[in-house]
């Protein structure tokens, strides 16, 4: 009889964002038709820019006519987008082989399915608060997860300690849900301790786009030994609107080797056998993201979601809350007031004033008493969401 992955019964019963679903259907149910302010879900709300439209319109066409239809694509990647992301690397001093950059259909296939690459008794390291999926993926596997608490005291960036034990190291910069960022000096710290221990850095670069200070990495390869000790997850979701079309890429050097093995041509292994390339049409919508017009293009919207990231730093500077986040990172992170609960926080806002947010202890145990705010909404929500908070805390 067959024995299904009994790790499954290891996770934890419902997800946050499903916990959090059922709460705002609960209150909708009971007030139809209210309107609801959604600081919650990192998903976008602006369109994919003009530059990328016009490129999937091509490609679209392209696949009409038989000198320039596609069929399979190579699985690693289209040469063309995998030469232009290394084009665009190399503009920050990053210089890549395009055999080093493979496309894929997102930074959470990719998340999940990269740790095929690992054994299932090597340790992953989790710096919490943390985005829910490196915990799940790595239970799936049946994986001993390590916990790293970051706090307000660490700026939520904490450093690698020599007793650390564990393999796989998972850092996101800028991170979800806290919106810290390393500096080059954090972030060698970390390269250091990888290279040092054997072990490998996982680094989710998802959010790079939103880095403002010029002083800060926006990828691990910036720095001096990521080669032999890192894997970049990288995802256009954020940085170009791609949530629902879906594409990303991996940078996975070919200077990676584990135990005597060659962790780029086990990539490559990998990927031949359980993909068969992302559309043509949706990396000929990628690459437009990567020429000069796409990305003027692109950096115009990110700056509405600034904008609406200002717009809650000010009401939390007004209300004299303590925050992070917000200026590098698309999401702000704070702590509750009055010293509620994040749950009880989460219930409140939503009852009071029909503002939804993320609690933090949604994204583990050391973010109980924290509160995420996405700056991803309309401009309009997210002003009224700012006037209500401080409508409504600004009494207390
Ligand atoms: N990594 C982080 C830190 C994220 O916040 C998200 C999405 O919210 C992802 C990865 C997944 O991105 P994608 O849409 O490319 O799957």
């Amino acid at each position: 009889m067959l024995k299904p992955n009994a790790h499954y019964g290891d996770l934890q019963e419902s997800y946050l964002f499903y916990n959090i679903g059922q709460k705002v259907q609960a209150y909708l149910d009971a007030h139809p038709g209210a309107k609801l302010y959604r600081m919650g879900i990192g998903d976008v709300s602006l369109p994919l820019c003009p530059a990328v439209i016009e490129a999937l319109h091509q490609g679209v066409a392209d696949q009409s006519v038989k000198e320039r239809f596609h069929g399979y694509m190579p699985e690693c990647g289209a040469p063309f987008l995998r030469q232009a992301i290394a084009a665009h690397y190399e503009k920050r001093g990053v210089k890549l082989d395009p055999e080093e950059v493979f496309v894929s259909s997102g930074a959470s296939d990719e998340l999940g399915d990269i740790l095929d690459l690992f054994d299932r008794s090597s340790t992953a390291l989790v710096l919490e608060p943390a985005y829910p999926a490196y915990v799940d993926a790595n239970i799936m596997a049946g994986r001993k997860i390590v916990h790293l608490a970051a706090s307000r005291e660490n700026g939520f960036l904490p450093a690698p300690t020599e007793d650390l034990d564990a393999d796989i190291l998972y850092l996101c910069s800028p991170n979800n849900p806290t919106g810290a960022v390393f500096s080059r000096a954090q972030l060698q710290a970390w390269v250091d301790f990888a290279n040092e221990k054997g072990a490998l850095i996982l680094f989710d670069a998802a959010y790079e786009a939103f880095i403002e200070e010029p002083d800060l990495p926006h990828s691990i390869f910036e720095l001096p030994g990521a080669r032999t000790c890192a894997i970049e997850i990288c995802s256009l979701s954020k940085t170009a609107g791609f949530t629902g079309t879906r594409l990303g890429y991996t940078i996975l050097p070919k200077d990676l080797q584990r135990g005597g093995m060659d962790l780029h041509a086990m990539w490559v292994r990998n990927r031949t056998t359980k993909t068969n390339g992302v559309s043509y049409i949706l990396q000929r919508g990628g690459a437009a993201v990567f020429t000069e017009e796409g990305q003027r293009q692109v950096m115009e919207n990110l700056q509405v979601y600034k904008n609406n990231a200002r717009t809650l730093m000010k009401a939390m500077e007004q209300l004299g809350l303590w925050y992070c986040g917000g200026k590098n990172a698309p999401y702000i992170w704070l702590r509750c007031p009055g010293g509620l609960s994040s749950w009880q926080f989460f219930d409140t806002l939503l009852q009071e004033i029909q503002v939804v947010g993320t609690p933090g202890e949604g994204f583990g145990a050391c973010g109980e008493g924290y509160f995420r705010f996405s700056t991803f909404g309309s401009p309009e929500d997210t002003e009224e969401a700012a006037r209500r908070l401080v409508q409504l805390l600004g009494k207390n």
